[in-house]
This record gives structure tokens, C-alpha cells and sequence, in this order.
């Protein structure tokens, strides 16, 4: 599934059934999964949809409450998507 494309850790909770919080415990088997693979997992975070701020620095994968460039709560989710390296 994250070969086909990024996708949100509320997306992958859905898909597999596990709780949101639940993912980012689970992804760190996925992580283990890809390397041995030949792969690797990309986090991509969360951008404020409004001005663009990146909250690159927040590793923590839930989504943000609001932007503390323009205060928007228009907040895209992090995203995780599978790069195949071999
Ligand atoms: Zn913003």
C-alpha cells in the first residue's frame, strides 16, 4: 500500500484497522519490513495549507492543531510513503 503511493497514518489505520495513535507503533515494523525489502520509509510532514509551513522539525506523526506562522488550522497530515532503493 505505501509502495502505491504517500499515505496519512489515519488512512493506514483505516485500511489496516488499527487505531491512528496505534500506526506510528506499527510503522516502525513496516520500517523494519522495508529495509529488508531493499526499501525505505519517508516521512513527509505536515505543511500548513494556507502559508506553506513546513512542520519538518515535528516528528511526532499526528497531525498539528494549527499553524504558528498564520494561525491557520488548515494543516495538512504527514504523510509516509515506501521508496524501493534496489
Ligand atoms: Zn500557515
Amino acid at each position: 500500500m505505501l509502495v502505491e503511493g504517500p499515505v496519512s497514518a489515519l488512512k493506514i489505520s483505516g485500511v489496516v484497522g488499527i487505531r491512528e495513535k496505534e500506526v506510528a507503533f506499527h510503522l516502525v515494523h513496516i520500517e523494519k519490513t522495508l529495509k529488508q525489502a531493499g526499501g525505505r520509509l519517508v516521512f513527509i510532514p505536515a505543511a500548513c495549507k494556507s502559508c506553506g509551513f513546513l512542520f519538518a522539525e515535528r516528528r511526532c506523526r499526528s497531525k498539528p492543531g494549527k499553524c504558528p506562522q498564520c494561525r491557520s488550522t488548515y494543516i495538512g497530515e504527514p504523510l509516509f510513503a515506501a521508496r524501493m532503493t534496489r
